[in-house]
Parts: structure tokens; sequence; C-alpha cells
């Protein structure tokens, strides 16, 4: 049932993406030739070409079948190690999840009778405290980058931004994880761990580096849901700005192996060999029936998941100091356990143990024997497991009052933690926070309607709250649909609802020059030529060593491509990296001559320098070598894009989403360099309250 409408979605997108690329067919031609050795003229192109941007290629023809082979091979392999990173995680989490609960249980069965049970409220919350201690100490003084789900860099760095250090070694959920184990594995090199495999070295560029980690992604989010179709729809609604279809397979095959993977050792691990039932680390367990009536009120209620993004966005962070920040995480861990066991003790909501009951440990905790105590399944548990009991405990297991309760505190609780120094994202807090109101929900919706057994089933409920509150936080639409196997309707009502996910705005406050899927709408009356840049620094095709030198050093510009001209009109683009790489090896003119026998310049000095290019002040120019020529010529991109000044804003805007494009010169109808424009010029427009708004740049 929920398979078709995904079916259906592959269906089209394999029909429509390469549209970009592809020729499509105008009007039916009377006669179709039946043979493969002709091409017909009849067929004519349907828009003007786009050319892929010149790139080095292997000459010969078995080159581009090991390349393909290498990419499928680096998919797997990033498939393997997400799945086995996600296999590592879910043993430690379930590990110390299972300890604490047990030192504290013990603890609290110690201390009711003696009556000491501050001592265990200060166990858990020391417990609590410490093993985010760990976590923030990690974080704030190691790694900044990784606080956080890593879900908006990653986003930005498909985009096309340049985030620092994104793509690093660190630990981080899932997701991010995938994007480093995929960063690293496919330029066959680590920088942090400082070791090269001098394999992979065609990779080492920014477009194959991007589709690596849009796989990589995909395999994380494919190991946290046992769902490789939804990693897939992650990555592409997320994610990957460019798209062809041999990359939907490349990242549908790593999304598949990291769940096998996972799946795999997990049953290993549980002593189930050959088993396969644990797909990914959130397991919501299966639905008996599907829901058999779509209750369009729930619907309503997706809008709640907005208020706690507009709390998270305020809470976003006021602490700065590393110190500070690994005490500030500590606090609330101490708080959460503390509110934690006021409820748990307050709450008198016992029920009694079934037969068929789901948790692993019968969390007693304040109850008579027999009796386990409801408040703290959803407290005292990891997230995941309170989730499946949110969704599958039979009807009457909770009641309405610890719902609310547990909803109101959780809720504050996880704006508190968004965003604190410990690599941890609101996915799941917001399942579980979806989960509770929705089985509130479902059990009012009950109370109130005359015929009540029609409406009981609260588990459901539980689960269309949590699509609902977590596609009103993050409106990852698409993936949703699979990741949380909940109706497309629902989604479909989400996406309309909701203007903007969480992420969304996560990267607008970090001021992230970021392309959306479109010009603003009322953009189309500004042209190049308002936006560009100008004037333009320019190279000559024959350039004195010392202004290269001087312009690359003046901090004030900083800029990265130059356009190469002759005389004045375009002849090409150079980048800085490239010119930083010709000056450490001085591929001076007058060195050239003077020595024949020197090695020449090749490829792979790109490639090894690749992506972190030396700084200008690094490279020692004598002055006498101030005084010798550069030519451009050989290294410069000799076919840059390029467009008129009339050109309109969303045009351009096309141009550099579907190509990629870092910098676009405008030129004038004799071919000479009038402006440039960058991603940062296009992203200073968008839609405000009074229209199309400009925003100011600035070297933060
Ligand atoms: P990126 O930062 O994306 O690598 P970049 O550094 O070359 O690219 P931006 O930082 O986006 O360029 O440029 C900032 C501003 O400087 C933009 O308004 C852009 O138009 C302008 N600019 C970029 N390159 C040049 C140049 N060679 N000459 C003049 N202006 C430029
Ligand atoms: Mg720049």
């Amino acid at each position: 049932m929920k398979t078709a409408p995904v079916a259906l979605l592959f269906l089209i997108l394999n029909q429509m993406h390469p549209s970009l690329l592809q020729d499509s067919v105008r009007g039916c031609p009377k006669e179709i030739p039946h043979n493969e050795k002709l091409l017909s003229l009849k067929y004519e192109r349907d828009r003007e070409t786009l050319m892929p941007p010149p790139s080095p290629l292997p000459s010969r023809p078995q080159g581009f079948k090991c390349l393909e082979i290498s990419r499928w091979v680096i998919c797997g392999l990033i498939g393997f190690l997400t799945g086995l990173i996600a296999c590592c995680i879910d043993i430690a989490v379930e590990n110390l999840a299972g300890v604490k609960y047990y030192v504290v249980k013990q603890n609290i069965e110690k201390f009711t009778e003696v009556g000491g049970l501050s001592i265990s409220l200060i166990l858990w919350a020391v417990l609590n405290s410490a093993f985010v201690m760990v976590g923030a100490v990690i974080v704030a003084f190691f790694e900044p980058g990784a606080a956080g789900s890593g879900i908006p860099q990653i986003k930005c760095y498909l985009n096309g931004v340049k985030i620092p250090r994104v793509v690093r070694l660190k630990e981080g959920p899932m997701i991010h994880s995938g994007a480093v184990v995929a960063a690293g594995v496919s330029q066959g090199r680590s920088t942090s761990l400082k070791k090269d495999f001098k394999i992979f070295e065609y990779f080492r560029r920014d477009t194959e580096k991007r589709d690596f980690v849009s796989a990589g992604a995909a395999a994380g989010v494919s190991a946290a849901f046992g769902a490789p179709v939804g990693g897939v729809l992650f990555s592409l609604e997320e994610g990957a700005s460019f798209w062809n279809q041999m990359l939907t397979w490349r990242i549908f095959f790593a999304s598949m192996i990291s769940t096998f993977t996972l799946n795999f050792f997990l049953s290993i691990y549980n002593n189930k060999p050959g088993d396969l039932s644990s797909p990914g680390l959130i397991n919501f367990g299966r639905f008996e029936s599907d829901v058999s009536f779509l209750d369009f009120s729930t619907l309503l209620l997706v809008n709640y998941g907005a208020i706690l993004k507009c709390v998270c966005v305020c809470v976003l962070r006021y602490v700065h100091r590393p110190c500070l920040q690994v005490m500030e995480a500590m606090l609330v861990a101490a708080v959460t356990a503390t509110v934690s066991f006021a409820m748990i003790y307050f709450s008198n909501d016992c029920q009694p143990l079934g037969p068929d009951q789901s948790e692993d440990y019968p969390l007693q905790l304040f109850c008579a024997d027999g009796e386990y105590n409801s408040m703290a399944t959803a407290f005292f548990n990891t997230p995941e497991r309170s989730v499946r009991s949110l969704f599958h405990n039979p009807p009457g297991s909770y009641n309405p009052l610890t719902l609310s309760l547990f909803t109101l505190t959780y809720f504050f609780l996880a704006c508190w933690t968004y965003g604190l120094t410990v690599s941890a994202g609101v996915f799941i807090p917001s399942l579980l926070i979806g989960a509770a109101w929705g089985r509130l929900f479902g059990i009012l919706l009950a109370a109130i309607t005359p015929n009540g057994s029609v409406w009981a089933v609260p588990g459901k409920y539980a689960l269309m709250g949590a699509a609902a509150q977590l596609g009103g936080i993050v409106r990852m639409t698409l993936s949703l649909t699979v990741i949380t196997t909940v109706y497309t309707v629902l989604i479909i009502v989400i996406h309309l609802v909701v203007p903007q996910g969480l992420y969304d705005i996560h990267i607008k406050l970090q001021s992230v020059p970021f392309l959306h899927l479109e010009a603003p709408a009322t953009s189309h009356w500004l042209t190049a030529r308002e936006v560009m840049g100008a004037p333009v620094t320019c190279f000559n095709r024959i350039e004195k060593v010392g202004t290269i030198v001087d312009v690359l050093s003046n901090t004030s510009t900083n800029h990265n491509g130059f356009p190469v001209v002759v005389p004045v009109a375009i002849c090409g683009l150079i980048l800085r990296s490239q010119l930083i790489v010709l000056l450490k090896h001085k591929v001076f003119v007058e060195l050239a001559r003077s020595r024949l026998t020197q090695r020449k310049l090749q490829l792979k000095d790109f490639r090894d320098a690749y992506p972190r290019f030396p700084p200008i002040q690094s490279i020692h120019v004598s002055q006498d070598e101030r005084e010798c020529m550069m030519d451009l010529t050989e290294f410069m991109n000799p076919t840059p894009y390029t467009v008129p000044q009339e050109t309109s804003l969303p045009r351009v805007f096309k141009l550099f989403r579907a190509l990629g494009l870092r910098h676009l010169v405008v030129v004038d109808s004799e071919n000479r360099v009038v402006g440039l424009v960058t991603r940062k010029d296009l992203a200073r427009y968008h839609l405000g309250k009074h229209g199309l708004e400009e925003m100011q740049l600035a070297q933060t």
C-alpha cells in the first residue's frame, strides 16, 4: 500500500530527471527508422545545449569502465563502513543504557525502603552528566564542527557551499558519519589520519567528491532507519543538487549495503545469525493492520511542529566558550535526569505487567510488584524504545495525564538540548514528542466519540503524530514517507502547510550562500548586469608573476576566480588554487626555457594539493622571480561559461543550479569581460515581507 506511491515516484523520476541533459522529442516523426546504426535528423533539440564543463578524462575506453567500476566499489565500501559504524553505535548505546538502567534501578530498590531517594536521583544525574561530558568535551575542544545533527552542514555541502572541516574525520549522528566516511573513502586518503593510500586519485575533485558524499549521507539514513529507499530519497530531496541516473543506482547500492551490513552484524551480535531482523538503528516495529481510515483532524496538528522550531531557534546558542559549553551540556543532562526522576516519582500511573510486554526491561520503579510505571516507559528508556512502546503498547497502557505531562516536559527539554555542543539532533526527540501527543490525541478522540471502539487504536495516532511532528520540524517530506511508513496524504499536507524546515532556518541563520531550488519569484526584472560584481580583476594570458602575487595577496578582495583576457576579450578562467600550485612549482616562462629537462607540471600535482591548497602567504617568491612571466594558457579553463549582460536572474540561477557553477563571466557583445557572478551574488536576493530583499555581503 505504501510502496505504490514510491514506486510511482521512482518511475516518474526515472523518466523525468535526465531531462536537463537529454534530448526530448518534439512532435512525432511520420516514420521511425528501424535501424540501430542510424540517427534521425528529424528529432530536434528542445532547449539550447548545456555543455558539461570540460574535465580531464581518461583517453582510453577501458579507462571509463575502470572509473565506473571504481565508483561502484567505493559506494559499496561507503555502505559497508557506514553500516559497521551504525552497528557499533547501536551496540554501545544499548549497553550504556543497560548499565545505566540496572545501576539506577538497583539503587532505587535499595533505597526506597530506607528513604534515601535523593541518592538515586543524584546517581542518575551524575551518570547522565558523565556520559554527556565525554561527548561535549570531544565536540567543544576537538571538533566544534561535529555539534548538532550535521544535517544542515551536509545540506550546504551538497548544495555546493564549502563549509570548513565539514567532512573531516569525526564522530557524528548517522547521516554525518556516512558523509564523513564517504569523503574519506572516495579520496583514498585521510587528512586527519595523515595517510594517503594512493588510490582513487581521479576522484580528488569537488564534483566527484560531492557525489560520494551524497551516497554516504544516504547510507547513513538507510542505516539509521533501515530504509534504503528512504536514504536515496533523502539525498535526492535534501542534498544532491546535481543529479543523474547513474547516481541514483550507486546511491541506492550504498544504502542497501549499509542496511545489510548493519543487519548482518547485529543479528550475529544478537546470536541470531541469518535472522536479519534488525535493518535499522530505529525500528518502529510492524503495525498489524493498516490504518483503515484517515483522520483529517490529525493533520491540523501538523503546524504544532512549527512551535518547536521557533523555540529551538530562539535558544540557538548564547554560550561560546568551550568550558562553558561543556558545563551547559552537563547541566542540561542533570536537569533532564532530575525532571524525569520527579515525573516518574510523582506519577501514579502504574499498569499491570501484561504477558506480552514489549519492553525488555520491566520498568517497575516505584510501582507495586507485577506492575510497571508507564511514565518510566516514556522517560527511562532509550528514546527509540519509548517510541516503539508508544506505537505498539495496547490501548490503556498510558493514561492521558501521563502523556500530556510527558509531552510538555520533553518538549521543553528537547528545545533546550537543541544546539548544545554535542553530536545530537532533533530527529528522534521530535518523533518521540509526536508519538506522545499523537497517542494522547487518539485517546481523547476515543473518549469523546460515542462509538469509541472505531477510534480505539491509539498506537496509530502515535504514528501519525510522530510523522506530523517530524514533518513539521524538518520538512523532509519525501524521505519521511518511506522512513516512517506513513500515509502519503499526510506527508503532502505537511509539505503544503509547513513553510520552512528547521534545517533551512538554521542555514539561514548561519548566513550560508545557499541556492534554493528556484530564484525568488519576483526577480524576473533583475538582469546579470544588476547582480554581477564589477569591475572584474582579470589576468593577461601571459602575466607578470609580481602582479599575480599582489592580486592573490590582497586580503580585502580575496577572490577565487579570475577571467583571463587577451587584450580585452575573454579567453579563459583560472582559479586561485591553480595559480597557487603554479607559483609553488615556479612554472615561469623564463625558467622553463633555461631548464628544459625540468619535469612538466602534471594534473597529479593539482590533485595532490586538493582540497587544502596552501595560502599565498606560505609561498615564497623572490624579487627576481617577481619580474618573470607566467603563461596561463595551458592551465586555465579555456571555455568558461559566459552570459550577456541582459540575461535575467532566474536564467542565471538555473545555470548555476544545473551546472553547479562557481563563476559565471558576464560579457558584452564584443566578448569583453564586464562583470562576474558568483553564488553569493545570487544568494543575496530573497523574498522578504516587502518583496525582493537584498542582503549585504560581509567578510565574516
Ligand atoms: P567562492 O567564495 O564561492 O569560492 P569567490 O571567492 O571567487 O568564490 P565570492 O567570494 O563569491 O567569489 O565573491 C564575492 C564578491 O566578489 C562577489 O560579489 C563577486 O561578484 C565578486 N568577485 C568575485 N571574483 C571577482 C573578481 N575576480 N573580480 C571582481 N570581483 C569579483
Ligand atoms: Mg569567496
